[in-house]
């Protein structure tokens, strides 16, 4: 393709514009976009779309792209949590309103092993201050503080950058003055993976009933691999932040299908099937909780947010 028919391409299908980038390494960053058109009224915990063309370049060492004939014209837009920076570089929180940017927390993923060619990170992490792309304008998604009430403890659970939807929703809970304890645990591999480290420990010198939780499974030194799910099972996780009654309880799970570990639900026996090794839910389940069954429109203390 010719620099006039990119550029012609990139006028007439991007609507926003990138205003900050954050690389905590090489594989993982905060994306500031500011879109053209006014950000929608919408809820801490939801998710837009981000895109960008076939046509625009991919960061190098990443699974070999081969493109079918017209694709290279087409935009690749995927799903994105809505995260936030929680506090400002003043050390306050931050102000949503009249912000003209979203934050996004991004992975690279640079191959994968169960199908497609990852598409879009690969070009999302070539991109640069001033550079241009597609946000969707719909913001939407289940995964809210609705259920929560007053008082209620709140327990994030993520792994990687599912600690996004959990950092707006965090900010929203300190924001009003959330009474409940706000536990916020975040599961990574190694230490550097853990991108809002120094927000969250300021939070937890500003506001006593926020806790921090990093978990990192494969950082060298660690006699073993810690993952959410066993901190739940051992009572590892109680013990550092209290117990945790269902009654005055939600839990949010975001991020790698295998740590939240949704059952299977049968429709005309009711049986329900576990995956194995258990997820978090069946941990939880076993302990009184009640997940989410959105078919069933059961509203339950357990809600989640699977990123694949
Ligand atoms: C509602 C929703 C919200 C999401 N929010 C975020 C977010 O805030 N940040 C984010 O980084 N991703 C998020 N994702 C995942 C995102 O939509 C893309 O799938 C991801 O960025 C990879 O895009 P890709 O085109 O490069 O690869 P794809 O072709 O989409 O490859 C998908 C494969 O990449 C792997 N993968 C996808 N997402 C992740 C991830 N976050 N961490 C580790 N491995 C992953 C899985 O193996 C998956 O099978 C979200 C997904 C959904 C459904």
């Amino acid at each position: 393709m010719t620099a006039a028919e990119i550029a012609d391409l990139r006028a007439r299908r991007y609507n926003a514009t990138v205003v900050g980038v954050r690389r905590i390494n090489p594989d993982l960053m905060a994306l500031r976009v500011r879109p053209d058109f006014p950000i929608h009224a919408h809820h801490p915990g939801q998710y837009c779309t981000l895109g960008l063309g076939y046509w625009e370049p991919r960061v190098i060492g990443c699974q070999v792209e081969s493109l079918a004939p017209g694709e290279e014209q087409k935009v690749v837009r995927r799903a994105y949590s809505i995260s936030c920076p929680i506090l400002s570089d003043a050390g306050a929180l931050h102000v949503v309103d009249g912000c003209p940017w979203l934050e996004f927390y991004i992975v690279l993923v640079r191959e994968n092993p169960d199908g497609r060619v990852p598409a879009l990170t690969p070009r999302l992490f070539a991109l640069n201050e001033g550079d241009r792309l597609q946000m969707g304008e719909r913001i939407t998604g289940h995964y809210t503080l609705e259920p929560v009430k007053p008082g209620d403890t709140v327990l994030f659970l993520g792994t990687g950058t599912g600690e996004a939807p959990h950092n707006y929703m965090t900010w929203d809970l300190l924001r009003r003055g959330h009474t409940g304890r706000i536990v916020n645990a975040c599961c990574v591999r190694y230490a550097r993976d853990l991108g809002y480290h120094d927000t969250h420990n300021e939070l937890m010198s500003q506001f006593p009933n926020y806790t921090y939780l990093p978990l990192t499974t494969r950082e060298p030194g660690l006699t073993r691999k810690v993952y959410v799910q066993e901190v739940i099972a051992s009572g590892e996780l109680e013990e550092r932040v209290g117990a945790l009654h269902p009654e005055t309880t939600h839990v949010f799970l975001c991020g790698n299908p295998k740590m939240i570990g949704v059952p299977h639900r049968d429709k005309e026996t009711g049986s329900v099937t576990y995956p194995q090794p258990p997820g978090a839910i069946e941990v939880l389940e076993r302990r009184g909780f009640v997940a989410d069954v959105s078919a069933q429109k059961i509203k339950g203390n357990v809600h989640f947010e699977e990123y694949w």
